[in-house]
């Protein structure tokens, strides 16, 4: 495995195993790796000859009183998990290599897919991800590329960004990996204590009750989240948000609306966890 911080020796690369006609998967990351990582580089590895991982925390996706600094760096940790794993090539630039001029005069935002549920809560957000996911793509050009279903609104917005700008690159979205308690995965579990990790598999469970609802017949949906987000908030959360959406647009779902998705955020003390369930009626 080669771990590259330069866009330049990344390039030249990849342009060799172009030239040997492979096709190359990419996992992008902010790092500090989990399983539910690495299922990624797995479901990448199915579908290409090379797998690109790249490690980045991109500054311009964090809001400025989130956890920019704070964010777990652990380089050495995951790249011995990704040698393990069997992936083929980390990138892993610096800020300056990523944001040659800064601050960036050109971003990219895709509307209205970014303005509800994480979006209006994190203003700018989308825009950073949709910005540094476009850069990463003209660095390493995938054929490919893996995201989590963990990030729905956020898989949602680059596929659609895909089709928009078009890039010629198969987005591929892959399940959520949780704990044995249901929790999702996420680098942000690391702030939780481990009575907090039981504590928060409690958004799992208020997911599938809701989920529950819907199935025997409830179709009162704004009050259905209204319950929800009490249920939590009752059980040592504060909710962002409990959204019952449409799965294609993300906007509220309606009673005679077939495919939905329960998108929820909520702090436990200062850290937010998300979580989503897709229901097909
Ligand atoms: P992050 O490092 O948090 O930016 O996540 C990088 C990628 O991993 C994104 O596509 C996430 O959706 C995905 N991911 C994070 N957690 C999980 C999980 N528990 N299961 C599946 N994919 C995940």
């Amino acid at each position: 495995m080669i771990v590259i911080n330069h866009i330049n020796t990344l390039r030249q690369l990849l342009n060799r195993h172009r030239e040997m006609g492979h096709k190359i998967g990419f996992v992008p990351t902010m790092g500090n790796l989990h399983n539910g990582h690495l299922s990624l580089v797995e479901v990448a590895k199915q579908h290409s000859d090379i797998v690109v991982v790249s490690i980045f925390v991109n500054p311009t996706q964090f809001g400025p009183n989130e956890d920019f600094d704070a964010y777990p760096r652990t380089l050495e940790r995951d790249c011995e998990m990704l040698e393990q794993q069997g992936s083929d090539i980390v990138f892993a630039p610096e800020v300056s290599e990523v944001y040659p001029k800064w601050p960036n005069l050109t971003s990219v935002r895709v509307e209205e897919l970014g303005k509800n549920h994480c979006g209006s809560s994190r203003a700018g957000h989308f825009d950073g991800v949709a910005t540094v996911v476009s850069k990463l793509f003209n660095m390493v050009r995938p054929d490919l590329a893996v995201f989590g279903q963990k990030d729905f609104q956020q898989l949602a917005i680059i596929r659609r960004m895909v089709l928009d700008l078009n890039f010629d690159i198969d987005i591929i979205g892959a399940p959520i990996i949780r704990e044995n308690n249901g929790l999702a995965m996420s680098s942000r579990n690391g702030y939780l204590s481990e009575q907090e990790k039981e504590q928060a598999s409690y958004i799992q469970q208020t997911l599938q009750w809701a989920k529950h609802q819907i199935e025997q017949g409830t179709t009162d949906y704004r009050q259905l989240e209204q319950q929800a987000s009490d249920r939590l908030n009752d059980n040592g959360f504060k909710t962002d948000y409990f959204n019952i959406a449409r799965q294609d647009d993300l906007e509220p779902a309606q009673a005679n609306d077939a495919k939905l998705v329960i998108l929820v955020a909520a702090f436990m003390g200062k850290v937010r966890l998300i979580d989503n369930l897709e229901i097909n009626k």
